[in-house]
């Protein structure tokens, strides 16, 4: 087997891969293994905007951006991680701006920001402009000026290497295994620390905003290698995706003015938040949405309603809010102006659609969107594997694969691109420090038995069953009963289902035995994945009787911070069950209180 050896290896070149090699690389030998062209990364579809109190149009502080955080998060993020990431916020975006990322611009030359859900003014409540933009392609300007970044400081790529196994020896990390795409040959990267940056699992649910390669790889690997997973049941449900194909509309249309209407021509999020109405966060959102069309106020009946950014009902909503630009000047808007802020956006509606956002209104429904748990780690990146918060030696995660957690209960937009490029450079920081008083750890004998074993199974199976068709019902149970609400029967409906699936995907045999670019054995791994971190999902939220956040349960709609203020940590036992236990959340200023906006 090829073998190679690094300080430091980072699985994922996303953003929060991408800073965390590039910080490593300035002291540390430094690798980065990905199963995708690096620019193909998830970050690049990212397009509303990073958040940060730069105060560039409007007044804005940390503090404000540290409480709305708290508050998004349900009262379940831990305060101190909180209140460090957006005090670093304002330094990061200046140093993204000094590498060369080109965000729009005000007229005075200052980085441009616009509103975004749950981002506000603590004074007056009213929406705050802490979004900074490249247009709507933020996620792209990221992932290329990171990406250049690493070129030119020499971090060596391995693209399109699939990560399939962690390697522990004596509680340390000691390495990886990976898949060459290219040839099927399997490599071992020996390694003094890993740091995980897999992205997300979003393509559990049938309706999703996430890219094919979100499959969660990095959770699944670690859980079976005995590490806890935190908060698993709160996965965010974004409330303006495509009808039907999920793609994403960036809240960034609100932003600018954008409204939501139901089938009777109403904004009904006047209803649901009086006060900051279609820029409420958006486990508020996609709860109203869902009741709206639950009770028949969908469009025609169906399960959609639009979203309108028509520049005449821009405007209309905008002198009825009193919407004031920064300089005092009523706040209005044109079809060409539009067009600049979101050009993505009004071309993924002609493509997909055949709407013109700018004269016809655009059909949405709300889509799986991101995940809150995750690999559990301190502030530092720094893995944790207890509810001690005892730190894995050697072994770090960052980005939406880690729950440090910042997000807790329910993730306000831009936070995510904040927190992979906080929490990837001190990742990468904190393991290149550790790299230099550490040794590497000796291996083990067959370092790639574990995986081998996990690839062998899909070539000798009888093959009496199909992963696509796993695949489709575990997408389906889980949007049905696993969705924006849930329920103590439909959560045990959906447990039933994937146990079930699980036992069929054991039957599962892969026709192509060829080794080049063998995507159909892959694809069914990462199935398996998929199927895994649905059952930790759906085990973590069947146990929490409490509504808070992305967790919604109609047998339980309240908060219950007596008995559920604490973080889920979840194990895989041995014997193939999954234990829980709980850790407390970290509060410094904010009492838990309600949550109205
Ligand atoms: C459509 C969309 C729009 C969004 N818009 C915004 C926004 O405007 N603002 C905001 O803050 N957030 C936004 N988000 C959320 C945010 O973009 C993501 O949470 C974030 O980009 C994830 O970054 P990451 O670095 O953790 O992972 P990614 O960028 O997804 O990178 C994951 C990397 O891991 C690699 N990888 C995965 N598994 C393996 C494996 N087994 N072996 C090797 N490599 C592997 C992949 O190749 C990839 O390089 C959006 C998300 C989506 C889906």
């Amino acid at each position: 087997m090829k073998t190679h050896q690094f300080e430091v290896l980072v699985v994922g070149a996303g953003g929060a891969g991408l800073m965390a090699g590039l910080y490593a690389s300035r002291t540390a030998s430094t690798a980065i293994i990905t199963k995708l062209y690096p620019t193909r990364s998830h970050t690049g579809t990212a397009q509303g905007g990073i958040g940060a109190a730069l105060g560039s149009v409007e007044e804005d502080h940390p503090e404000w951006h540290t409480y709305d955080t708290v508050k998004g998060s349900d009262y379940l993020g831990d305060q101190d991680a909180i209140e460090f990431m957006c005090n670093e916020a304002v330094q990061a975006i200046y140093e993204l701006e000094h590498m060369g990322l080109p965000f729009d611009r005000t007229p005075e030359g200052k980085i441009s920001q616009r509103p975004f859900g749950g981002h506000t003014n603590n004074v007056t409540g009213k929406p705050v402009s802490r979004a900074c933009h490249a247009a709507d392609r933020t996620g792209h300007m990221i992932l290329q000026t990171l990406y250049q970044q690493c070129i030119k400081n020499n971090v060596t790529f391995y693209d399109e290497f699939q990560v399939v196994d962690l390697l522990m020896v004596n509680g340390a990390a000691a390495g990886v295994v990976a898949i060459e795409l290219a040839s099927g040959e399997m490599h071992l990267f020996h390694a003094k620390t890993v740091i995980f940056a897999t992205g997300g699992h979003g393509r559990i649910w049938e309706i999703t905003s996430n890219a094919y390669a979100f499959s969660g790889d990095g959770p699944a690997i670690t859980m079976r290698r005995g590490l806890p997973l935190e908060d698993m049941e709160f996965f965010q449900f974004h409330p303006t995706g495509i009808y039907k194909l999920g793609i994403l509309i960036t809240e960034g249309v609100r932003g600018e003015g954008g409204i939501l209407i139901n089938g009777l021509g109403e904004r009904f999020m006047e209803r649901y938040a009086p006060t900051v109405k279609d820029l409420a966060s958006r486990d508020v959102i996609s709860r109203a949405i869902y009741l709206e069309i639950r009770d028949g106020r969908g469009v025609n009946g169906q399960n959609y309603v639009y979203l309108d950014v028509r520049p005449e009902s821009v405007n209309k909503y905008a002198a009825l809010d009193g919407r004031k630009n920064p300089d005092g000047s009523p706040f209005v808007v044109t079809g060409e102006q539009i067009l600049a802020k979101l050009p993505d956006i009004v071309d993924f509606c002609r493509v997909y659609l055949g709407v013109d956002p700018v004269t016809q209104l655009m059909p949405i429904q709300p889509t799986a969107h991101y995940a809150m748990g995750g690999i559990p780690t301190n502030k530092y990146g720094e893995v944790i594997s207890n509810e001690e918060n005892t730190t894995v030696p050697g072994l770090y995660a960052a980005g939406e694969v880690a729950c440090v957690s910042v997000h807790g209960a329910n993730r306000l937009g831009t936070n995510s691109l904040l927190d992979l490029v906080v929490f990837g450079k001190y990742a990468g920081l904190r393991a290149a420090e550790f790299a230099k008083g550490a040794a590497y750890q000796p291996l083990p004998a067959d370092p790639a038995a574990f995986a081998r074993a996990q690839f062998d199974q899909f070539l000798t199976a009888d093959g009496k069953e199909n992963a696509f068709d796993i695949a489709r019902e575990m997408k389906k149970v889980m949007f049905d009963d696993m969705g924006i609400f849930r329920s103590g029967q439909g959560m045990q409906n959906a447990l039933e289902k994937i146990r079930e699936l699980q036992a069929r995907f054991k039957h599962v045999r892969v026709t192509d035995t060829g080794k080049i670019f063998n995507m159909e054995l892959i694809n069914a791994w990462e199935l398996g994945n998929l199927l895994d971190l649905a059952e930790v999902t759906t085990v973590s939220a069947l146990a929490r009787t409490e509504s808070r956040g992305g967790h919604s349960r109609e047998d339980y709609p309240d908060r219950d911070d007596k008995k559920w203020l604490k973080h889920t940590m979840a194990y895989l036992r041995e014997n193939g069950r999954i234990e829980l236990k709980y850790k407390p959340v970290v509060i410094t200023k904010y009492q838990p209180k309600e949550r109205t906006y």
